[in-house]
Formats: structure tokens, sequence, C-alpha cells
């Protein structure tokens, strides 16, 4: 069973006037959605359900790593051979992420997929990857190698290795797109959790913000920090949630895009930003930069804040506007 780091602990289930508290949990992604709407009806929660459902069904077909007739398998089987014509959703979250390269120095990049794809095979395989393959597929990675034809709605890859993944960022997306379906109908109150990913919309009506515990990293029940948030999007990045395994050692499943070598030294980082797209992008290059990045970008953009956890655990720092237990 997976660990999520992020755990929902106190909501109010009673009624609050004209709302009551509905939820309801699907599958997707490889992951649960589970959301909590205040609804003044049962109706309009179900609408609300069956379009979430639908959109990250759609965001699914546009982003999937898993499957052959999604729009990024498309874009990556062309790489190197021909720009591939994309709906302008798939084209807005490539130029979404080629910025976030940008303001991360690259320690975010969706090009990783070269070295990602051959750390999983390989270790899957019982073995280390050859270092000459390791920087093969270094070669391949760079976000510049994203060739975008705006006028023409087209994304090409320049080199027939490089390959797309949007695993540090589509959950994050998903969940901002779901907000927002919520809040076009007029729910304003809820919050929505993607498999750690968790955007905290208005808190339950007489509450100041929704209580959201960070689980220690590997531990089964043990909260070490709670957040509280309102209007805000948190995630968290950590080996103990998904990793490789090689010769007992476990190795990140985040990439560091400088050496094309699983990112070290870092448990867990838990990060708070305006939105969860922003969450999942900055936990993600923090587990690749250390405490140095969570600074540096804490400093840079005062929505955010870092919670690192150290390797056992035990050290931790926070950053920005993340307040230390
Ligand atoms: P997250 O759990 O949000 O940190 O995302 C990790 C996932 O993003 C991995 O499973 C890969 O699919 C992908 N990934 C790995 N390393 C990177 C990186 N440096 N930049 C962007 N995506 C990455
Ligand atoms: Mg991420």
């Amino acid at each position: 069973m997976r660990h999520f780091a992020l755990l929902v602990l106190l909501f109010c289930s009673c009624s609050h006037g004209t709302e009551n508290l509905y939820e309801r949990s699907f599958y997707s992604m490889g992951s649960t959605v589970e959301l909590k709407f205040y609804s003044p009806n049962e109706e309009l929660f179900h609408r609300v359900v069956n379009a979430c459902v639908e959109r990250t069904k759609e965001i699914d077909r546009l982003f999937s790593n898993y499957r052959d007739d999604s729009v990024l398998a498309e874009v990556n089987r062309n790489a190197g051979v021909r720009p591939v014509p994309v709906p302008g959703e798939f084209l807005s979250l490539v130029r979404t992420s080629i910025r976030y390269s940008e303001l991360t120095e690259g320690a975010f990049d969706i090009t990783i997929g070269s070295p990602f794809e051959l750390w999983r095979a390989e270790t899957k395989a019982g073995r280390l990857p050859a270092r000459s393959r390791i920087s093969d597929a270094l070669g391949c990675t760079g976000f510049r190698k994203i060739k975008i034809d705006e006028v023409k709605s087209q994304v090409f890859l320049d080199g027939d290795c490089v390959r797309l993944d949007f695993g540090a960022i589509g959950k994050g997306y998903a969940v901002d797109e779901m907000v927002k379906i919520a809040r076009e109908s007029g729910i304003t109150r809820g919050l929505v959790n993607f498999g750690g990913n968790i955007y905290a919309m208005n808190p339950p009506a007489g509450k100041k913000s929704w209580d959201v515990g960070v689980r220690k990293p590997g531990s089964g029940s043990e909260i070490i920090s709670r957040l509280d948030l309102a209007n805000k999007g948190v995630a968290t990045s950590g080996d103990y949630e998904r990793y490789f395994e090689h010769g007992g050692k476990r190795y990140s499943h985040i990439i560091d895009p400088r050496t094309g070598w699983p990112a070290e030294d870092m448990t867990s980082v838990v990060a708070v930003s305006k939105n969860a797209t922003e969450a999942d992008v900055f936990s993600t290059a923090v587990s690749v930069l250390g405490p140095r990045g969570a600074k540096m970008f804490a400093r840079k953009d005062k929505s955010l804040g870092f919670l690192v956890v150290g390797k056992n655990g035990k050290r931790r720092s926070c950053f920005g506007s993340y307040t230390c237990p």
C-alpha cells in the first residue's frame, strides 16, 4: 500500500445553514481522487463529481504516460521525426512546464522521460543502469529541446530519444481543474485531494482553515506537522512514496536533470503554494535542489513555503510561508 504523506485531519461534517458536506472518492491515473464539497444540495454535488470524473479522463487522454492513445504518446512517438498538432490545453501545459523549468534552474523538467524510463526498466530488471546509458539518456533531456509552434498549435521534440513526462505536474494540474469546475458551479467551500496533491478551498463555515496533517516519512501514522490551509495548494514529494529499488537501496523516482541520477539526500519535501499545480512542481524541484532551492524559491515568491525533511526523518527545516512545528 502506498502511504501518502498528507492527511486531511479535521473537517466539520455538520451542516452549515443551507450547505451540507458531501464526499466522494474515485480512482484515476493510478491514484485516488478525494472530493469534499459543501453544497446546497446533493444534485449539485453529483453534477460536480461527474464533471470532475470526466475532466480527469480528458486530462488522462492528453497527458497519460501509460496509454498508447494519449496525445503525449503521439508527441513522444514522433520525437525527432515531425511536429505533432496538439490541442490548446496540451500546448498550454507544455508552455507552463517550460516556464517552471526556467524558474527552477531546470530542476523541474518534463523532458526527464528518457532517464526516468531507463532507471525504471533497469531497476525492475534487477540492475543499476550502466553509466554510459545514463549519460546517453541525459543527452535526451533539456526543456529547450521542446519546440512549440503557437500558430499551428504543434509540439516538436528535437531529438529522437527525447521523451516528455508530466508525472511531476499532472496531478496538481488536475486538482486545480477540478477546483475550477466546483467554483464555476457555485461551490466555494471544499477540498480536493489527488494522491497527496491537495487544494483547500474556502474552509467550512465558522472555521478559519482546513487542517491538513503531514505524516512522518515512512511511518504509519505519526503526524509531524499540521497545516492550516485556505485557498492554497500543497503537495509532497518523497522517496518513501514511490521509488526504484536495487540491492536493498531505495532510489528516488525523481531524477536530477543535472546528472541523470535519482535525487539524493532528501526524504520528503512538502510545498505550499497558491495553487496545486505550483505546489506539485516545486515539491519536485526542491527534492532535486534541496534546502538551497527551498530558500531561493521562497525568497523570490512569498506565497511559497517548504518543509524539507532529511533522510532519517529527523532533520527538518522550514522555508518561506511554512512555519516549522
Ligand atoms: P512528484 O511525485 O510530483 O515529485 O513527481 C515525480 C514524477 O515526475 C516521477 O515519477 C517522474 O514521472 C517525473 N519526474 C522525475 N524527475 C523529474 C524532474 N526532475 N522533473 C520533472 N518530472 C520529473
Ligand atoms: Mg510534483
